[in-house]
């Protein structure tokens, strides 16, 4: 015989376990640019923009950050 519990776990024990097996719905914010609903502290799946920031204006800060690093 293969290895086994020495104890069976309680029913409380269990549900406690599987009291975190939920898979949650992920928080949602509307985006400011074009009111698509989005995930708060990602960029628009739909515009791109980040806040009022485009996705361009996100390339260009991130290359300037860059630049001024070295
Ligand atoms: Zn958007």
């Amino acid at each position: 015989m293969g290895a086994l519990p020495k104890r069976k776990i309680s029913k409380a024990r269990r549900d406690r376990r599987r009291s975190q097996d939920k898979l949650k719905i992920p928080a949602m914010s509307i985006c400011p640019k074009c009111k698509e609903v989005k995930r708060p502290h990602f960029k628009c799946p739909n515009c791109g923009h980040y806040g009022t920031l485009s996705a361009k204006d996100i390339k260009d800060s991130k290359i300037k950050a860059k630049a001024t690093k070295k």
